[in-house]
């Protein structure tokens, strides 16, 4: 029996799930990503709908629990503070789900659970894709140029070589939304809610707990003008500020720790859609192949459903055919496309109604929060939460024989 090899482009979510579940299924797997090291950091993601049951297989749920950032649930405040209407953790998917980590977290649980003969080449990446029926050529840039089976490419939003191999069939959604994201240090008075406000001119500000001592913030504005992610950093910075200025809650707070905090980032929210996920003996995952954002909510879940997914069909293909690959890409494509299809489908009046200019706008907003927030309605608002969601059963994966047991690999 032939074993394929792949090459897998990106060590985050994505990456790392497919190398997992990839290599358990009998292939030799090497992984390359662009940072120099392991990349730690990143604020709050989830694990949502039936990616818990790719946890589960894993064998990766109990870690996750032990992890996991401890939030209680969602409050809705006003500029006082006093809560407008309060999401407590309910079941498994409200607005705060019942599996929160920090996605550096996420990301080392998973790696540390690779099999020991998955390698990861640190501070590498793809320079030139060949791309044939049958292999792929790539030349790296550390100069070497190597020969797989499959490339798959796990690069996040911003993935050059999708746009080398992919082109015109890589489309972009722009939302016109900012999200600065940065860690600030905990104060007296915080608990272990999600504190989210609403402010006029479009502007959000946001506080969550974190299991290491510190509150993950955001400050979110709506503007279609400007993109702060193109921006230098000390630029977006001050402009943040100029911004936020007057908006209220803890604006002072936020912006002061954004100041002198390590970690901040920018993101000028993009869908990316793709009219294909693989062609030849390319396919991307993750991110890089249907960024939903924070607005559709779920990415590393579909990440870590993606990795899966694309393994199990693959691991049904009869490895001597020559079309095996090709077609176990083609199951892949139509299992994942309606769930991303939906992640991607906003609601009409998304995101614009949730981002209100003025004082109205907000009021009429609270008066909704504030009735979702009562019994009933509570569930049916909380369906918000409700991503990668399926009725459709996870495709069965063929493990190899030789799999061996998870080892850290850091
Ligand atoms: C450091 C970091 C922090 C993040 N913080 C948040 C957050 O706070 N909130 C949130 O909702 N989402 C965050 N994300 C995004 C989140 O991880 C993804 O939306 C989701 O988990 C899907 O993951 P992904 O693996 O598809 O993409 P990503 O997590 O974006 O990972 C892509 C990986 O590919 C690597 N890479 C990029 N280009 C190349 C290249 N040319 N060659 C090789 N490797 C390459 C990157 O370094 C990265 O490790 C963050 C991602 C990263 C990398």
């Amino acid at each position: 029996m032939n074993v394929h090899k792949a090459l897998i482009s990106g060590a985050s979510i994505a990456g790392l799930s497919t190398a997992f579940w990839l290599s358990k299924a009998g292939w030799e797997v090497t992984m390359i990503e662009r940072a120099r090291a392991f990349r730690d950091g990143g604020q709050n993601v989830d694990v949502r709908g039936i990616a818990r049951e790719v946890l589960q297989k894993m064998g990766l749920e109990d870690q996750v629990r032990q992890q996991t950032t401890t939030e209680e649930g969602t409050a809705f405040v006003n500029e006082k503070g006093q809560v407008v209407g309060a999401f407590p953790v309910e079941g498994s998917d409200g607005m705060t789900a019942e599996l929160e980590i920090l996605r550096g977290d996420l990301a080392r649980v998973v790696i540390e659970a690779l099999p020991p003969h998955v390698h990861i080449r640190y501070g590498d990446w793809i320079e030139q894709v060949s791309n044939h029926a049958d292999h792929v050529d790539v030349q790296l840039h550390s100069g070497q140029t190597e020969t797989y089976d499959l490339l798959i490419i796990a690069e996040g939003i911003r993935s050059r070589t999708r746009d080398q191999v992919f082109g015109d069939r890589v489309s972009r959604n722009e939302l016109g939304l900012n999200i600065a994201y940065g860690t600030i240090e905990r104060e007296t008075g915080d608990d272990r809610w999600w504190r989210w406000y609403t402010a006029t001119g479009g502007r959000q500000i946001s506080l969550r707990p974190d299991n290491q001592g510190t509150i993950r913030a955001m400050l979110a504005f709506k503007d279609d003008k400007h993109n702060l992610a193109s921006l230098p950093h000390e630029q977006a910075l001050a402009e943040l500020k100029v911004i936020f200025a007057g908006a209220g809650w803890q604006d002072k707070r936020v912006i002061e720790g954004f100041a002198t905090s390590k970690d901040v980032y920018f993101d000028y929210l993009t869908q990316i859609k793709m009219s294909t996920y693989s062609e030849g003996s390319v396919c991307v995952t993750g991110d890089a192949a249907w960024c939903v954002t924070p607005i559709g909510g779920g990415g590393s879940s579909l990440a870590l459903i993606g990795g899966y997914v694309l393994a199990a069909f693959l691991s049904q293909q009869d490895s001597n055919e020559s079309a095996s690959i090709s077609n176990g890409l083609d199951q892949y494509e139509q299992w994942m496309r309606p769930m991303v299809d939906k992640a991607q489908s906003l609601p009409p009046g998304t995101p614009d109604l949730f981002y209100p200019q003025t004082k109205v706008g907000v009021g009429t907003m609270q008066t909704f929060i504030r009735i979702a927030s009562f019994g009933p309605f509570r569930k049916l608002a909380s369906r918000i939460g409700h991503v990668a969601r399926t009725k459709q059963e996870l495709p069965e994966i063929r493990m190899a024989q030789t799999a061996t047991t998870p080892q850290a690999s850091l």
